[in-house]
């Protein structure tokens, strides 16, 4: 019963051409992907791309409008949340405001036919886990915004579900807290082996929390990959532009600008879309180089600067050409 022994053999989640309408609008468009056991996956995209709607048709709160949801090989798609053997974790934690934080880790645990000592050693060993256990009587209303985010994880945790599905998590925790408690969450998911799917339109946190991480538009899966290849191989020009901050920046061939045409050397035929991200530019002034110079250089091009905005880390360097304009990341900030 321990609930730090990882189970990595289930909590695979399979969803075949998964449909979610709702009147004319189709919300979510014949989604197919499969989640390993174990595996954090998380569904990535602007507001509105169906991410929460395909969530919560995982757990049972939505009908699907056709397609299916399968867990561990077992078709689910017309079962109840209570019977899926999945727990979620909602954006605005949705705990019960009357009742203790003990009431609350309890609550799910009270159909699962599990006697008085177990259930209490369940509350505890879950309190522990989230190291919560100082605040087992205290009321919601009583507790930060980080101490509610860990009660509400430990309420979803406490049934030992095999997958753990959460909506936008850390939405309302500030900047700082959100990173520890992003880092704490995916030590406690890589700790117990729990099948994660996580919900965020936000892609820096998307980058750093994933196993894999699905793209979607619109309602549709456009790519789903390694943090690393959905950086470093975006599929569609919408995921080159989603991901990354400051935005790749995109041209097209058919301008004929001095930029443009060092990045694809010799201008093709065919009007076709370049793209460089901000921090694989190097900005060479008068003076010298900017910065640490890279390894190798592919292009150079004469431009004039815009823009000189410091980040503390780094600059960013707003250049313009006759018809282009790039911004650039320096790699360091020199002074
Ligand atoms: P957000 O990050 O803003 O929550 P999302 O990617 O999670 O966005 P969904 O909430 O899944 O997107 O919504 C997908 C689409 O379905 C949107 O156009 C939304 O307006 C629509 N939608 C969601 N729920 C309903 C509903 N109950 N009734 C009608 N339309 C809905």
């Amino acid at each position: 019963d321990s609930l730090t022994e990882p189970d990595v053999d289930s909590g695979a989640v399979e969803l075949s051409r998964l449909t979610k309408q709702f009147g004319e609008a189709l919300a979510v468009d014949a989604v197919d992907l499969s989640v390993a056991p174990g595996e954090l996956l998380v569904l990535l995209g602007p507001s509105g791309c169906g991410k929460t709607t395909t969530l919560r048709m995982v757990a049972g709160l939505e009908a699907l409008t056709s397609g299916s949801v399968s867990i561990d090989g077992r078709d689910v798609s017309e079962t109840t949340p209570q019977e899926r053997d999945v727990a979620m974790v909602f954006q605005n934690y949705a705990l019960y405001p009357h009742k203790t934080v003990r009431g609350n880790i309890r609550f799910p645990l009270r159909k699962m036919d599990l006697d008085e000592a177990t259930m209490r050693d369940r509350v505890e060993s879950t309190a522990s886990l989230l190291d919560i256990q100082d605040l087992l009587d205290k009321q919601p209303a009583a507790l930060s915004g980080g101490q509610r985010q860990r009660v509400a994880v430990g309420r979803a945790l406490a049934r030992r579900p095999s997958v753990l599905l959460m909506d936008e998590p850390l939405s309302n925790l500030d900047a700082k807290l959100k990173l520890r408690t992003r880092s704490e969450l995916r030590d406690l998911q890589r700790r117990l082996g729990i099948t994660t799917i996580y919900v965020t339109h936000d892609q820096e946190e998307a980058m750093s929390i994933a196993d894999r991480i699905a793209v979607m538009n619109h309602g549709t899966v456009e790519q789903v990959g390694t943090p690393r290849e959905i950086y470093r191989e975006p599929r569609s020009e919408f995921i080159a532009s989603f991901v990354g901050d400051p935005a790749m920046n995109l041209y097209s061939t058919a301008t004929a600008d001095p930029l443009v045409d060092a990045l694809t050397e010799t201008a093709p035929e065919r009007a076709a879309r370049v793209g460089i991200r901000p921090e694989d530019g190097y900005v060479v002034g008068e003076d010298g180089p900017v910065g640490t110079a890279p390894a190798s250089l592919t292009a150079t091009v004469d431009s004039t600067v815009t823009v000189v905005e410091p980040l503390g880390r780094a600059y960013e360097v707003g250049l313009e050409t006759a018809t282009a304009e790039c911004l650039i990341r320096t790699r360091d900030c020199p002074s």
